[in-house]
């Protein structure tokens, strides 16, 4: 089995290119998903939450109120760091035990981990190889504004809060380049799973992950 993780900047394609990875044959965790799942109401991060941040942050159907809690974590470092020691071990848990479901089935799979604060949070020593879907800033920006009719400025400002892409590029194993048209982006997926694949039979249910 190898452990791939995926990842790249807002906007530079990692949900497109993680549908591909599936269509290939791999399966496919999505850590964004994991992170709702975690903080569900009466779960134990959403309780934790609760106890650091108080009940203002629920909204009246006793879900977070993501956008109340973002605006608090965006501005203070403090807060997110909190949020992440709250929520982080539980998505890893939950992570884990997928992985070990899909070990027992499938011992020489190709498990990709969609994942995109990757380097921000420090986690890139944990897996087998990274894959980064790469584009160019300015793309990053014209298909965000596009996707999301968010405001040029808005977009600047959240492209500067991570590390920047052409940054993740050297610390990467596979880059996929997503500028160009979807068929070109799948034919790029193709050639690394192949690689990946190899790699998994080689490796049995060795993996350094999790
Ligand atoms: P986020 O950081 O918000 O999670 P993401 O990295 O997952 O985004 P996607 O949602 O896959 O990125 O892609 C961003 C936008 O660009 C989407 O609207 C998607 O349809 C579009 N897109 C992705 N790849 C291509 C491509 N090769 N050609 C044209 N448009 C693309």
């Amino acid at each position: 089995m190898v452990i791939v993780a995926l990842t790249g900047g807002i906007g530079s394609g990692k949900s497109t290119v993680a549908r591909m990875f599936q269509d290939e044959g791999a399966y496919v965790i999505d850590f964004d998903f994991l992170a709702r799942v975690v903080v569900e109401p009466d779960k134990p991060a959403w309780r934790d939450i609760i106890d650091y941040f108080g009940p203002e942050i629920l909204s009246p159907d006793r879900t977070l109120n993501r956008s109340a809690l973002a605006e608090i974590v965006f501005s203070d470092d403090e807060s997110r760091k909190a949020l992440e020691g709250l929520t982080h071990p539980r998505i890893f848990e939950e992570s884990d035990a997928l992985i070990e479901a899909i070990k027992r089935k499938d011992p020489s799979s190709v498990v990709i981990i969609d994942l995109p604060l990757l380097f921000e949070l420090s986690l890139n020593k944990k897996f087998d190889k990274i894959i980064l879907a790469y584009v160019p800033r300015a793309v990053q920006l014209k298909r965000i504004v596009e996707r999301d009719g968010l405001a040029k400025e808005e977009v600047e400002k959240r492209l500067n809060a991570q590390i920047p892409i052409e940054e993740k590029r050297s610390f990467s194993d596979y880059i996929i380049h997503n500028e160009g048209g979807l068929n070109d982006t799948r034919n790029q997926v193709r050639k690394v799973i192949h690689e990946l694949e190899d790699l998994a039979r080689k490796e049995g249910g060795d993996s350094k992950c999790c």
